[in-house]
């Protein structure tokens, strides 16, 4: 290549580092709100890395995350989560956008959030389709993906079950149960809870989070993890003979989450069962699914996901990946999280005039 070739590549690039360099002055028209919760550190992290301002919806108690963090242009702090239909009015008027997550489905409930007027990103029905086990159930089934049995009376159990409550409670009080009496036993401590009892899966937990773009019609892999789990994880660490002495029985409260990388020749099966969910979404729920989700289960020796749950929106297992995860760097070769995936999808959209694809 020739000197002056060379010159004025240099200098066409240098152009397109000064226009890059002033879109991102341009002030992007919409804002990122979430709650403080959950994956909100990340998801407004990723819209200030996309050039967005940022709210954090904050209960007083939490705040001091969210100030020690510099992610939040604006905090709005509230006494409570459910009061957060009060300011909807005023995220309206900051022309803000709300990225929902696991804590906000779990504090203002599938009904209040599809009563919400604030622009709102992913499909709001889809979320009654993770919420009801039973629909979740109709929709995994149609994609061909494996679940654990479920028993509809206890006194059907006939091998090892899991007595899960009902809610996302990040496995708080889960026990498990090897015959009738047993469940009887251990349900006495839940008097007024709703529970389903599963068949417990032995193998490895593993949580895949995807993400599905309505712009592109790619889904990509953004990583995986797993969890970190009182007292289940600490289990090993007693001998047998002490589990028993001291009648030690299995919890799962959720405490934190282990990044993973699966072995590569697994990649095109989760490929293919990201594809079937989403596939299926379509059909049950148009436009479908968009944006993360998660298929939550367990890989048993045959190498086959059992999946005991999806999640139609970003769950925590992305938390470890703030700055990237390996496959998302694959794709991106810059820091690129599920909360700023999500925050450049918005971004496309706005450039593309096509911002009602993305919320909903
Ligand atoms: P939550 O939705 O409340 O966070 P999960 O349904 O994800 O709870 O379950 C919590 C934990 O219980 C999982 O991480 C996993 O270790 C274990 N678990 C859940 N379902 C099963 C199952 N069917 N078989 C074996 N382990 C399970």
């Amino acid at each position: 290549m020739s000197i002056s070739t060379l010159k004025r590549k240099f200098e066409i690039a240098a152009k397109f580092a000064k226009i890059s360099q002033i879109q991102k002055m341009l002030k992007l028209p919409k804002k990122i709100a979430t709650i403080g919760s959950h994956s909100a550190l990340q998801i407004l992290k990723g819209a200030k890395d996309e050039g967005f301002e940022t709210i954090c919806v904050c209960e007083r108690k939490r705040v001091k995350p969210y100030k020690m963090f510099p992610v939040a242009d604006k905090i709005i702090e509230i006494d409570s989560f459910r009061d957060f239909l009060k300011i909807e009015k005023q995220l309206i008027a900051e022309n803000a956008i709300v990225i929902p997550h696991g804590s906000f489905v779990e504090y203002l409930k599938t009904d209040k959030i599809k009563k919400l007027k604030v622009d709102h990103f992913g499909n709001k029905n889809i979320l009654d389709w993770e919420s009801d086990r039973r629909k979740q159930e109709k929709w995994l089934t149609a994609a061909k993906i494996k679940m654990p049995l479920i028993f509809d009376s206890p006194e059907k159990i006939d091998r090892p079950v899991i007595v899960k409550f009902h809610g996302a409670r990040g496995g708080r009080g889960y026990f498990l149960a090897n015959s009738t009496a047993e469940f009887y036993k251990r349900i006495a401590a839940h008097p007024d809870e709703k529970f389903t009892i599963q068949e417990y899966v032995v193998g490895v937990p593993i949580y895949v989070h995807y993400f599905y773009s309505r712009i592109t019609r790619e889904l990509e892999i953004l990583g995986f993890d797993k969890r970190y789990e009182s007292n289940a994880d600490s289990i090993g660490r007693v001998a047998a003979t002490d589990q028993i002495t001291t009648n030690l029985q299995t919890s799962y409260t959720i405490v934190g989450n282990i990044p993973l990388v699966v072995r590569e020749s697994l990649l095109p099966y989760f490929i293919k069962i990201g594809e079937r969910v989403v596939e299926q979404s379509q059909k049950l729920e148009a436009p479908g699914l968009f944006g993360p989700f998660c298929l939550e289960g367990i890989v048993t020796s045959d190498l086959i996901l059992t999946v005991f749950e999806i999640s139609a929106r970003i769950v925590a297992g992305t938390n470890p990946y703030i700055a990237g995860s390996p496959y998302t760097f694959l794709k991106y070769n810059e820091p690129m999280s599920t909360g700023r995936r999500i925050a450049r999808e918005i971004k496309i959209a706005i450039e593309n005039n096509q911002l009602d694809k993305v919320l909903g």
